[in-house]
């Protein structure tokens, strides 16, 4: 009888630890910020983090969107006096101003008159006239940024398309630590948030995809409570007189970078970061980018060139190559 009871406890003490390994979990899509987003949380409110995750996305699009002249940036873009704007509008202009100064303005959000030109954001993606390039690039170049406690004066035209995806990730990541979400996983087009492990322990699976064939993808990277953001010519460009034009812009010359870096992927728990460094670094290139990392830290990275992939020590254990006509070098302190 004694031994039965013993044998009962021990049955139910497992299937409590069953049932807390398969906690409850909720998941939902998102088209936002001219992108496909999938939020998946785990855990007892999973489904309220998770819609309010998605409608903090939703604020955040109408709140920077250069499309909508309705929005704080299109009204920023539309006057050369202060402006009126949000807390997040502030924090996310304060921020990119920084990055742009520590990346040599590689990374530059007063970009918008060149970006405006090729047309990537009207659908109408264009190889525009060398003069008209030339012309924005000197508004871009006298541009001037003020911030004064909730107002902003510019003087040119901001675009924060690649950051914007990346501070909407940092959100969604104090959101979920405020519902106490411990593991969950945001897919922002190229930008993926993991929050904690997967519920099992494991660290979670991230697909680099193939700058050569955005089909497949050229690895795995193993990782966890971090963001995986990746910066590719492929995800968005044209075709005019057989030469192949992408919407990351070197902001030296006006034109799409070509800095040999065909897909850069930057890691760290600062989402912000992650997402300004990979464009940062598809325009400055592979020895610029590793001299920023050895300088300031803080973040790994993969930087894929036509043959060659470059990773950061801490993570080279980690990333599985799938492509193995790709060489391999591991970039060290
Ligand atoms: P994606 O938006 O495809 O994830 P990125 O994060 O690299 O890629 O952002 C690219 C977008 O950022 C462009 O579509 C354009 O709006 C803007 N942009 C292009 N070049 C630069 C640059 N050098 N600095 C800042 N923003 C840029
Ligand atoms: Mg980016």
């Amino acid at each position: 009888m004694k031994i039965k009871r013993i044998t009962a406890i021990v049955t139910v003490a497992v299937m409590l630890i069953a049932l807390s390994a398969c906690q409850s979990s909720y998941t939902t899509d998102i088209f936002a910020m001219d992108t496909i987003m999938t939020i998946t949380a785990y855990g007892k409110d999973s489904e309220k983090a998770t819609e309010l995750a998605k409608q903090k996305i939703k604020q955040l699009e109408r709140l920077f969107s250069v499309t909508d002249s309705d929005s704080e940036i299109g009204n920023i873009n539309a006057s050369t006096d202060f402006v009126e704007v949000s807390y997040d509008t502030e924090k996310i202009i304060t921020r990119a101003l920084e990055i742009s100064n520590m990346t040599q303005k590689a990374f530059d959000i007063t970009i918008r008159p060149v970006t405006k030109l090729w047309g990537f954001t009207d659908n109408n993606p264009h190889v525009p006239d060398a003069m008209d390039i030339e012309s924005a690039l000197n508004t871009v170049e006298s541009c001037r940024v003020e911030i004064e406690n909730g107002k902003i004066k510019c003087t040119g035209e901001l675009d924060l398309g690649a950051i914007a995806k990346g501070y909407a990730a940092e959100c969604i990541r104090a959101i979920f630590d405020q519902y106490d979400i411990k593991h969950a996983v945001v897919s922002l087009g190229g930008n993926v948030m993991l929050k904690g492990s997967r519920p099992d322990g494991k660290p979670w699976n991230v697909g680099i995809t193939h700058p050569q064939n955005s089909e497949e993808i050229i690895g795995i990277l193993k990782a966890q409570d971090t963001s995986v953001v990746t910066s590719g010519g492929y995800e968005r460009s044209f075709v005019q007189d057989g030469i192949t034009y992408h919407h990351i812009i070197d902001p030296k010359t006006g034109y799409p970078a070509n800095s040999g870096i065909i897909s850069a992927t930057v890691i760290s728990l600062d989402d912000t970061l992650a997402d300004a460094l990979s464009t940062a670094f598809y325009v400055s290139g592979v020895e610029q980018s590793a001299q920023y990392w050895r300088q300031y830290g803080g973040f790994d990275m993969i930087l894929i060139t036509d043959g060659c992939i470059y990773i950061t020590e801490d993570i080279y254990d980690y990333f599985q190559l799938k492509d193995g006509s790709f060489s391999v070098v591991k970039l060290e302190k």
